[in-house]
């Protein structure tokens, strides 16, 4: 990284994000090229981000990424943490989600379904309903009847789903060595607020969810794992879990998109 890129860079920074504060001018710059550590790369495409320190979040001046700085996670992944979603709608938000796909992608019987984080499997079992071959990967130990693969487990799978949960991920390494035909992604959909009032926004969880993606840095991160091409996209999610409203305001609560392989 030479000075010239990396005063271009910040300098992009600086004008293209209507959140940063006014004062940081040109001495600024001179300030982060003195402390290395004020700059940080961009979890997804790698470009220069100025760290921040404003509820921890930072933001990419490439792709638009917001991030949880430090990229912490604080919260335990455990059987109790998957037994919270029992006493929500999960057979219905199952059923929605499997339409969704299901009016996008051809999945003939025993096509194989991985779900990234899968909970208690309810997506999964509403998959497999449909004749499919499921498999589930998750940080906890319960059994939900579901069979479980690791990222290193040598299969391909037709699709591989990730409902809210990309957004935890400290490292997308892991996402990077599965091998599969289609992905789909549900994520909090990110307000234009998140940066300066995030406190205010059911999906701000610290510690929790790292990543508040926009739609370049979503579209970014697919394209660095192998699928260049969005298929579908739409909030087919709100009709159960609702919009949002803030403020007097109403914003699109979970985006969901489904990627292919060019
Ligand atoms: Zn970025």
């Amino acid at each position: 990284m030479t000075d010239a890129k990396l005063e271009t860079d910040l300098h992009a920074y600086m004008e293209e994000s209507a959140t940063e504060p006014r004062s940081i001018g040109s001495g600024k710059i001179r300030e982060v090229d003195a402390q290395p550590s004020l700059v940080i790369r961009c979890p997804v495409c790698q470009s220069l981000c100025r760290k921040h320190t404003n509820y921890n979040l930072t933001a990419c001046p490439q792709c638009r990424h917001i991030y949880q700085t430090d990229l912490n996670v604080t919260v335990s992944y455990d059987a109790e943490y998957a037994h919270q979603y029992d006493t929500r709608p999960v057979k219905a938000m199952s059923e929605l989600r499997w339409n969704f796909i299901r009016s996008c992608l051809e999945l003939p019987t025993g096509s194989r379904i991985l779900d990234v984080g899968y909970g208690n499997g309810a997506f999964l079992k509403r998959a497999r309903d449909a004749e499919m071959s499921v498999f589930g990967i998750d940080l906890h130990t319960e059994d939900f009847g579901i069979p479980v693969v690791s990222f290193d487990t040598p299969l391909s799978y037709d699709v591989a789903c990730f409902f809210d949960s990309l957004e935890h991920f400290p490292s997308f390494a892991p996402i990077f060595r599965l091998q599969t035909r289609h992905v789909v992604v549900s994520i909090p959909n990110t307000p234009d607020f998140v940066l300066t009032a995030p406190q205010r926004w059911r999906h701000f969880k610290p510690g929790e969810h790292l990543h508040y993606f926009s739609r370049d840095s979503l579209d970014a991160l697919m394209r660095t794992w192998g699928f260049p091409k969005r298929l579908a996209e739409g909030y087919p999610e709100d009709d159960l879990r609702g919009k949002l409203k803030i403020d007097g305001r109403t914003f699109d609560n979970i985006y969901t998109a489904i990627y292919t392989r060019a």
